[in-house]
């Protein structure tokens, strides 16, 4: 009996094993072996070839476009900063070129640092004289009795030559810079910026898929000293140019009364998504060059700030012009950061909702809202 019930037992086993063993390889279920488990990437070859897996699947769906700087040598540290943060939080899944450029050659040390950490293909390049000097009907000694003045008011770099140069340049040039001219689309990153959410969605794809041609984050008011004399410089444009004007367009963000004087209201153009035919038409050339006669980047102290949006309020149409409320992005002392906390844990931002400048007294957002109807996004007060 006892026996009987030993033998029995081992039956059961072996048609219970029989089974399992039947089932398994009909369902072509298998029994996990070393080989079959998923394992991190040992050497630094699989590394590679994972990363260029994933930009490679990016790589077909990108638009023609690069980031642009432009910087001094001794700006180094200050743009590698803005470099890893632009990397971390998007390109590193896009690989955007990103194009240099300085009134002086870049050293090696720049270029090694930069090329090293952009995950694009980097260019480098020196800005032509003729882009970077006084235009012939301008009066120097007039131009440095101004800065001398500005500099004694204490207004923002009111005594800068080479400030002035600067703003002229972004202004009227960095586009047609030899090295831009095979691009459709610009990012503009300065040094020591900081952007606080990840950027999933490609703002190129979307500024070119739904016919944008400029773009900001952050908008305030300009001080007047910088200004005095620009707006009479548009109006001036306006009347010769009218064929240039836009329907639909912004006027009402940057002008309370029609047109007749400017708000000061401009978008920060340290952020800057925008497109360089836009810039390279032949209305934006029209306008730069008729303000660039009338001397106030000498004389007074005009920032590519306010010109660029003038030119965007004027001669777009309103729906061209993005406000991108998820890029939450830093340039001293402003931050834009997204009031709305969903946004902020999807896109796991580092950005404290508080510093979010948009709805201060000092910004321009609220009027920009106002003028398209939008509704301000959730959490927002
Ligand atoms: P702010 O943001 O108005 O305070 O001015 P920045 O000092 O940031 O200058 C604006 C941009 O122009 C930055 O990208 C600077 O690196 C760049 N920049 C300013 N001055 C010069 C200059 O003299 N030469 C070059 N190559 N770049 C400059
Ligand atoms: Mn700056």
């Amino acid at each position: 009996m006892a026996v009987n019930v030993r033998y029995t037992r081992y039956l059961v086993f072996a048609l219970v094993g029989l089974t399992f063993f039947y089932f398994m390889s009909r369902t072509n279920l298998q029994l996990p072996n070393a080989a079959s488990f998923p394992r991190p990437a040992q050497t630094y070859k699989d590394f590679k070839a994972n990363q260029d897996q994933r930009s490679g699947a990016n790589a077909t769906e990108r638009v023609n476009a690069t980031f642009v700087t432009l910087a001094r040598n001794s700006d180094l540290w200050d743009m590698v900063k803005s470099i890893r943060t632009v990397e971390d939080r998007f390109n590193r899944d896009y690989n955007y070129d990103w194009v240099f450029l300085n009134d002086q050659e870049f050293d090696e040390e720049f270029k090694k640092l930069t090329t090293a950490l952009v995950s694009g293909k980097t260019h480098y390049g020196l800005i032509p004289k003729e882009h970077w000097s006084y235009p012939d009907w301008i009066d120097q000694d007039k131009a440095a009795e101004a800065r001398q003045e500005m500099d004694r008011k204490k207004i923002i770099y009111g005594g800068s030559e080479s400030y002035r140069h600067m703003c002229r340049y972004e202004s009227g040039f960095f586009f047609r810079h030899p090295l831009m001219m095979n691009y459709e689309y610009y990012w503009r990153v300065e040094p020591s910026i900081e952007l606080f959410c990840d950027i999933r969605a490609d703002p190129f794809r979307f500024m070119k898929e739904n016919d944008k041609k400029y773009s900001f984050v952050i908008s305030l008011y300009e001080y007047e000293a910088t200004i005095p004399s620009l707006w009479d410089s548009v109006k001036k444009f306006m009347q010769n140019h009218p064929e240039h004007i836009s329907e639909d367009n912004a006027m009402e963000f940057i002008s309370d009364n029609g047109g007749e004087t400017y708000n000061k209201c401009h978008f920060w153009s340290n952020f800057e998504i925008g497109s360089l035919e836009w810039l390279r038409s032949k209305q934006y050339i029209d306008y730069f060059e008729s303000l660039d006669q009338d001397g106030g980047f000498f004389y007074e102290r005009w920032g590519d700030a306010p010109v660029h949006s003038i030119a965007a309020a004027t001669m777009l149409r309103k729906d061209q012009i993005q406000f991108f409320h998820d890029i939450a992005y830093y340039h001293v002392p402003f931050t834009h950061c997204p009031n709305d906390e969903k946004t902020r844990l999807d896109l796991r931002c580092s950005c404290k909702p508080k510093d979010n400048f948009d709805w201060r007294d000092y910004s321009c957002t609220n009027k920009w809202f106002k003028v398209n109807h939008l509704e301000k996004p959730n959490g927002w007060d």
